[in-house]
């Protein structure tokens, strides 16, 4: 009985793994597909001065997918996908040349939206024609490095290739400002902060949602605000959704903030009309 129960799990468990290779091949397919069509969507969230709630630093774009039958599939899921796949730095030149038609846009109907933060990954990062790429998209639409900010995350600062460090130096050198994702959620070593051109932090929305109960979230940010100001660097806390959050971070020196309390990722058409209604909330 043992044996045959084993051999039925066995059966069981490879009939799963089966299908969901078979998915991710599946789902793999549609992604290039949607590629190829530009099917592909970008939504953007303000980032607002803690001042004054309804100024923006910038916005950021965040991209999305409408799977023709699944429907909405989120970017946790399909970003790591394109990573493995391949498909990751194609994706991001495609992002990066709609969110800057999108910033030329805005600004042409009297909208002003001072920059467009973009995120990039790590791939992006072993190819040497990374800046070249970069100044090429935004020249295309009349754009000046400081109209971007580049994303990256802690992994990018940790990878110790020529190649990478080359493209943040570059980078830097042309005018480009680089914000740190997620910080505190990966390895998290202070030291690299002042080795390398980073000109804003994103506290990760972890510790935002922690800031309330935990005694532990509170210093650790006092300490972020506090290191980051003296190596002259803007912080952004994420995933701000609470006025004591607001409050707390405003009065702690936070400058800048994102999140549900401010505004959702909009979609581009939604942008004028929300920066028209001063003190209204997402
Ligand atoms: P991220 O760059 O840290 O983006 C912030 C995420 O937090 C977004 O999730 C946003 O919708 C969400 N968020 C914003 N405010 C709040 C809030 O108040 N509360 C909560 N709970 N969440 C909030 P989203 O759009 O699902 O994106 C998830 C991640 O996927 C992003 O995290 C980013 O790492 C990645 N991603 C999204 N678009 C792109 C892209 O175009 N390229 C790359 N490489 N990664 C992307
Ligand atoms: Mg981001
Ligand atoms: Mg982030
Ligand atoms: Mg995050």
């Amino acid at each position: 009985q043992a044996k045959a129960d084993a051999q039925h799990s066995l059966q069981l468990f490879s009939a799963e793994m089966n299908q969901r290779a078979l998915d991710r091949v599946a789902l793999e397919r549609s992604l290039r597909d949607a590629l190829a069509r530009k099917a592909l969507t970008l939504q953007y969230q303000p980032q607002v001065l803690s001042t004054g709630a309804h100024v923006l630093h910038s916005v950021e774009a965040l991209a999305r997918w409408h799977h023709p039958e699944r429907g909405p599939v989120p970017p946790s899921e399909f970003i790591p996908l394109a990573e493995e796949v391949g498909l990751i730095h194609e994706l991001t030149l495609w992002l990066l040349d709609t969110a800057c038609a999108q910033l030329a846009s805005w600004r042409r109907a009297g909208c002003a939206v001072p920059s467009v933060s973009v995120n990039l990954s790590g791939r992006s990062f072993h190819r040497p024609e990374l800046a070249d790429q970069i100044s090429a998209a935004l020249a295309q639409h009349g754009l000046q490095p400081g109209d971007v900010v580049l994303e990256i995350t802690e992994s990018v600062m940790m990878d110790a290739r020529p190649v990478t460090l080359a493209n943040i130096e570059l980078l830097h050198q042309r005018g480009f400002r680089l914000s740190l994702d997620d910080f505190g959620t990966g390895y998290s070593s202070l030291s690299y902060l002042h080795r390398l051109p980073i000109s804003e932090l994103k506290l990760d929305k972890a510790f935002v949602q922690d800031l309330e109960g935990s005694d532990a979230a509170r210093a650790l940010t006092v300490s972020v605000l506090s290191i980051a100001h003296s190596l002259g660097m803007v912080v952004v806390a994420e995933g701000v959704e609470t006025r004591q959050q607001h409050e707390w971070l405003r009065t702690h020196g936070c400058p800048v903030m994102q999140g549900y309390l401010f505004a959702r990722p909009l979609d581009p058409a939604a942008l004028p009309g929300w920066l028209a209604r001063p003190g209204a909330s997402g």
